[in-house]
């Protein structure tokens, strides 16, 4: 038993505009009502784009709703010419807690490496943003390099140089399951949060590594997800697509009663 509370991520992706958001908000803040959902034994948060976040943080305030707002990136620098950018202090500005940082869809599609993942978990600890590092390998580097190599390198790359740690989040999203309906077994997947642990404490310390909450991601269901949990060291998932089904998600969210906790 660890004393981390479980975190339940819903990344939306390029999904949903500032009406739709409310909607699926209100939805799942509902859900989650109906079925008495605990939030302090399983924390639940959504990240939807940009442009949704102000609306979305409106209504949670207004109607004092659990949930947590979380970003799905941000920028490196602070403020100034860099056109398109978001600055982790305008974040913080709207009670944004999370930000994802160096998804696998941005390392692909924006060419972000360990060196700007890295500078990009600085600004977060900056504005006091939690980061939820994204590490982890695809199909190719998985035969080439075993399981847990590229997950463990992109880790410590990401938590290098900090003068000080603050409170991250380390998400494992095998590429080759991230939007595919393929799935890492349970076993696979505790395998290789273990092993980002136990890097965490052979490089920063046991206690850096023992506050870490580290997360399994990819093609997780409500069907799927109680596999995962039932490890100690999976401390929640990080869900893509079935985060944009309130039902689905709520599901999610309410894993203990399938796993009898
Ligand atoms: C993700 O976007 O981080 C993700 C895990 O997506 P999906 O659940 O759709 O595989």
């Amino acid at each position: 038993m660890t004393n981390r509370i479980p975190l339940i991520a819903g990344n939306w992706k390029m999904n949903l505009d500032h009406q739709q958001a409310i909607a699926l908000v209100q939805k799942l803040a509902w859900s989650l009502k109906d079925a008495a959902h605990d939030f302090s034994t399983a924390e639940v948060a959504v990240f939807p784009p940009f442009t949704d976040l102000r609306t979305v943080q409106t209504l949670i305030d207004a109607d004092k709703f659990e949930i947590r707002i979380g970003a799905q990136d941000l920028s490196r620098f602070d403020s100034g010419a860099y056109t398109g950018e978001i600055s982790g202090a305008f974040l913080k500005k709207l009670d944004v807690r999370y930000v994802l940082v160096g998804h696998s869809e941005r390392r692909q599609f924006h060419d972000e490496d360990d060196v700007t993942v890295q500078a990009k978990t600085a600004a977060a600890f900056k504005h006091s943003l939690v980061p939820i590092i994204c590490v982890g390998e695809t199909l190719e580097q998985l035969e080439s390099e075993g399981q847990a190599a590229v997950p463990v390198r992109q880790t410590l790359a990401a938590l290098a140089g900090h003068a000080n740690l603050g409170e991250f989040v380390i998400a494992y999203e095998p590429v080759w399951a991230i939007g595919t309906g393929k799935v890492a077994s349970p076993e696979e997947a505790a395998a290789v949060c273990s092993k980002i642990r136990e890097a965490i404490a052979n490089e920063h310390s046991q206690e850096v590594a023992a506050a870490a909450r580290i997360l399994y991601g990819g093609s997780v269901k409500a069907a799927n997800v109680a596999g995962f949990l039932r490890s100690p060291e999976v401390d929640g998932v990080l869900v893509g697509g079935a985060s944009l089904d309130a039902d689905e998600f709520s599901g999610i969210a309410r894993f203990q009663k399938h796993i009898g906790v």
